[in-house]
């Protein structure tokens, strides 16, 4: 058995997508949610050892907490003080994060996108853009511009970057092989927020991605659709993180096309 934790956990799709997966292969596993309270991470993490669980996927708002709850991390889960998936290595809990993976495996399916020396703009300095930032930088990006609204926090993200990373601004866009949404800005709403990157100012050439995948084109990534931009949902970079968790535990290549059709269903996503 794996489980997935969050609070809330009840919109997670990680159950939908492993157990997809897990039938698809003939494995006997099957992947329950926990709802698990904001500071009980650690302890969950303890409920892993004590249960015999094989893998724990993590949600918010635990990944920092199970970060400190691990035996070990890897590199990435390291870099990023966050933590999205628990596997086992002997006797000991190793957490990883395959939020970064997952994305470069979407861009690179979804759109051909290979961001060896391109130049890449991400939006938003939280959990999923510094996966992204990291990731792109580890992927050999010539450079990552974040633009964010609270500056500080803008500062930490590129920091993950190293040399390549900076604070920028939206006007950067303009010579951005690649732009990432990676705020909740995309979906417009009730509160009118303005996504900082006018997506009538994109182009053909460039590449936009909104992480948000329900729904599964925000009006963000349609305005930059239709001023000639490849663009590219969310949705990949969830079936891919799931994928990688998947072959994490199991030690088995993932049934990605049988995970995408989960998800499609599950979110209203048209097929390809
Ligand atoms: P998070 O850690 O809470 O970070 C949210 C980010 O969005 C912060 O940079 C925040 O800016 C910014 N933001 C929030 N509201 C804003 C607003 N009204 N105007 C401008 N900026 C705003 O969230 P997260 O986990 O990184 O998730 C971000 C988005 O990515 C979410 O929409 C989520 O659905 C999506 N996501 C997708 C996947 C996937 O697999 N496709 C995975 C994870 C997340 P401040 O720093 O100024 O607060």
């Amino acid at each position: 058995m794996v489980g997935v934790i969050g609070d809330p956990v009840t919109h997670s799709l990680s159950p939908l997508l492993h157990n997809t997966a897990f039938g698809a292969l003939g494995l006997d596993w099957v992947s329950v949610g926990f709802p698990v309270h904001h500071g009980d991470g650690a302890a969950a993490v303890e409920g892993m050892r004590a249960l015999g669980l094989r893998g724990l996927s993590v949600t918010m708002p635990h990944k920092a907490a199970v970060a400190g709850a691990v035996d070990e991390l890897t590199p990435v889960a390291d870099d990023l003080g966050a933590v999205n998936c628990v596997r086992w290595v002997g006797d000991r809990l190793v957490g990883d994060n395959t939020d970064g993976a997952g994305f470069l495996e979407s861009l690179r399916r979804g759109v051909g996108f290979d961001p060896t020396d391109g130049r890449c703009l991400v939006v938003g300095a939280g959990g999923a853009a510094r996966a992204v930032v990291l990731a792109l930088a580890g992927a050999g990006a010539a450079e990552v511009v974040v633009v964010n609204r609270t500056p500080e926090r803008a500062a930490t993200a590129a920091a993950l970057a190293g040399s390549r990373g900076r604070v920028g601004t939206a006007e950067n866009a303009a010579r951005a092989d690649l732009v990432v949404e990676a705020t909740p800005a995309g979906m417009g709403g009730v509160d009118e927020v303005v996504p900082q990157v006018d997506p009538a100012l994109l182009r053909p050439g460039q590449v936009a991605v909104d992480l948000v995948y329900h729904p599964p084109t925000t009006p963000w990534l349609a305005a930059a659709a239709a001023a000639g931009a490849t663009t590219l949902g969310g949705l990949g970079m969830l079936v891919h993180q799931a994928a990688a968790q998947l072959a994490l535990w199991t030690g088995t290549a993932p049934p990605v096309a049988a995970m995408w059709d989960a998800a499609r269903r599950a979110t209203g996503a048209p097929a390809d």
